[in-house]
């Protein structure tokens, strides 16, 4: 059984040591290794660069390692425990890998266990050992890995079924602030780690996580699939972002998005907390359990493809949102706001007709993952997209089948046939179940939505369910979608546009990117160049946009550029506007049968 030691051992150099003791190796030595990436970011991030030395040894003395490639090392065989110690430097404040400072330390599994290959289906054994003091003194643990020894929140021994359930449950480890809600009778803990504003709403934050785990719990029923659940949040200033796991998530989110008494009730930041809490928790179902067959079991030496993630990320985004809804914490108009934020992200991006989110799920770990200035060209978010089809399908499944199926159904069938029996879900798979249940194959759909690249007419599909679609020009750089503009549409449509997009730096309007097709790649313009002047004038960031804004589509302007030190001159023939902007309302007198269907899907 390969036991661990984990000593958060040199906090201001950031060092965790590691000490692995296997008793038995085999006759045929040891191969060791760490991971490459971490299930849940799609991303090779090469964890194993971060061991600053390895040793080993055994009962005969000091055994000599083996490099095998950039994550592997091998022992020969040799004389009772092997013992091989790591430095691993921690030192990236993500949710992904490990940090480690003088305030607290977290860790993934995947950063610090190497796996003794041949023995993953063993029990692992961890040892868990707080900082050198006076630190480790006021030192607790927050970590979902079942407890061997020690009282709640203190250090001890845990112990995991097998190296899969040993890197799934991260740790943390120091001063944080810790409160607990019970949902549907699941023990539910949240870890605060990070400095707060003064004044938190705990009871508000708990009231809400509590309804939208609730919530969640019954949808997909008794019995839980995790005994117990953490919630693991760093807060930084700036940040935002989460990682499933079998029983906890690790989130990473803004000190403005935690609600404090007397904040606005309506703060965006907030409801961006709740949206990330409401997703994270969804995949504790939808990727955690219902897993793509590519990744049962992971290949953690390499990319694992799979062209589902805009189902596993998508549909779980479309859920987040509906979740917090069907929670009570949302209103039907405010949760409406949201999605015509996504519509408004997925229109505003030409990459969505050039990349299908098949592709774009195939691709996460090159492209999604490794976005540059081409981005909005060349890809669509299987986020965002994939968002986007699942309400579609789930639409499209109650519209045909009179209201007695909808995606929730696809979801049930799932959790039934995937998730509780482990069975992986086929490249095919969610066609599949949605054909099964609904008696026939929606072949043109997912031609359409999954493995195409047009628009799909959404206006038309949620007039059937009383919301009214209207699309117009964006009202300025903040204008996200979702609301009524400052000004007429008329008067939208009269300001000249540039496409691209811009930012302060450099002495000017810097164009971080620039969309095919615009005025901005007819002259010649790209992405990295630094506009100085318009017309003659020295313009600075945002402000290019509000100045070529006052002007008429048709209007020729001259815009002086440096690329890299080059100074270059190009002359622009502004255009009008793309209707990118979604707002969806709800429809004040629907006809009777949408109205029936929109109660259905909303409540509303
Ligand atoms: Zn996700």
């Amino acid at each position: 059984m390969p036991r661990y030691t984990v000593t958060p051992s040199d906090l201001a150099a950031h060092h965790f040591t590691v000490r692995l003791e296997l008793p038995a190796p085999g006759p045929d030595g040891l191969t060791l290794s760490l991971p490459v990436w971490i299930p849940g970011s799609y991303l090779v991030r090469e964890f194993a660069r971060n061991i600053l030395s390895i040793a080993a040894a055994d009962d005969a003395g000091p055994v000599s390692l083996r490099r095998v490639d950039k994550a592997t090392w091998w022992a020969p065989p040799g004389t009772g425990t092997l013992v091989v110690t790591t430095l691993v430097y921690a030192w990236d404040l993500s949710v992904r890998a490990a940090h480690l400072d003088d305030t607290h330390g977290y860790f993934n599994g995947t950063s610090l266990f190497l796996r003794a290959q041949g023995h993953e289906g063993a029990p692992h054994e961890v040892r868990l050992l707080p900082p050198p003091s006076p630190a480790g003194a006021a030192w607790q643990v927050a970590t979902t890995l079942p407890r061997v020894s020690g009282g709640p929140l203190e250090f001890g021994a845990f112990a995991a079924a097998d190296y899969d359930e040993l890197i799934d449950h991260p740790v943390e480890m120091g001063t944080f602030r810790h409160f607990a809600f019970t949902a549907e009778g699941v023990a539910h803990e949240v870890a605060l780690t990070g400095v707060l504003r003064s004044g938190l709403d705990e009871a508000r934050l708990a009231a809400d996580m509590a309804a939208i785990c609730a919530a969640q719990l019954r949808f997909f029923g008794a019995p839980a699939p995790m005994p117990r659940y953490l919630f693991q949040v760093m807060v930084v200033g700036e940040g935002y972002g989460g990682l499933e796991h079998r029983a906890s998530t690790s989130l990473l989110c803004s000190r403005q998005s935690l609600p404090c008494v007397g904040d606005d009730p309506a703060s965006e930041d907030y409801a961006n907390l709740l949206g990330l809490v409401s997703h994270e928790y969804f995949h504790t179902w939808n990727v955690k359990r219902i897993k793509p067959a590519a990744f049962t079991p992971y290949d953690l030496t390499r990319e694992n493809h799979t062209t589902l993630l805009w189902f596993f990320e998508g549909v779980t985004s479309y859920y987040d949102d509906l979740f917090v809804l069907r929670a009570g914490v949302w209103s039907a108009a405010r949760y409406l706001r949201r999605l015509a934020e996504a519509f408004t992200g997925v229109w505003r991006t030409p990459g969505r007709l050039r990349q299908t989110v098949a592709d774009a799920s195939f691709d996460a770990w090159t492209k999604y993952y490794r976005q540059d200035e081409n981005a909005p060209n060349a890809q669509i978010s299987y986020y965002t997209k994939g968002s986007l089809i699942g309400l579609a399908l789930d639409l499209t499944l109650r519209r045909e089948s009179g209201g007695s199926l909808s995606l929730d159904a696809v979801m049930a069938h799932l959790w039934a046939e995937n998730g509780q029996t482990g069975v992986g879900v086929a490249e095919d798979g969610i066609e599949v179940a949605v054909a099964a249940l609904l008696g026939r194959p929606l072949t043109a759909f997912f031609d359409a939505a999954v493995r195409g690249t047009g628009d799909l007419d959404f206006a038309s599909l949620l007039a059937d369910f009383g919301v009214e679609w209207v699309q117009r020009p964006a009202d300025g750089v903040a204008d996200k979608g979702g609301k009524a503009p400052g000004v007429s549409v008329e008067r939208l449509r009269a300001r000249g546009w540039l496409g691209a997009k811009v930012t302060a730096g450099g002495g000017g309007a810097r164009l971080a990117s620039v969309l095919e097709g615009s005025p901005a790649h007819a002259a010649g313009l790209s992405a990295g160049d630094v506009v100085i002047a318009a017309d003659g004038l020295r313009v600075e960031g945002a402000e290019l946009i509000a100045r070529l804004g006052a002007l008429p589509p048709g209007q020729a302007v001259e815009l002086v550029a440096f690329r890299r030190d080059e100074l270059r001159r190009a002359t622009v023939v502004l255009g009008a506007p793309p209707e990118d902007t979604i707002e969806l309302r709800l429809d004040p007198e629907p006809s009777p049968a949408a109205r029936a269907r929109r109660e259905a899907w909303l409540g509303a």
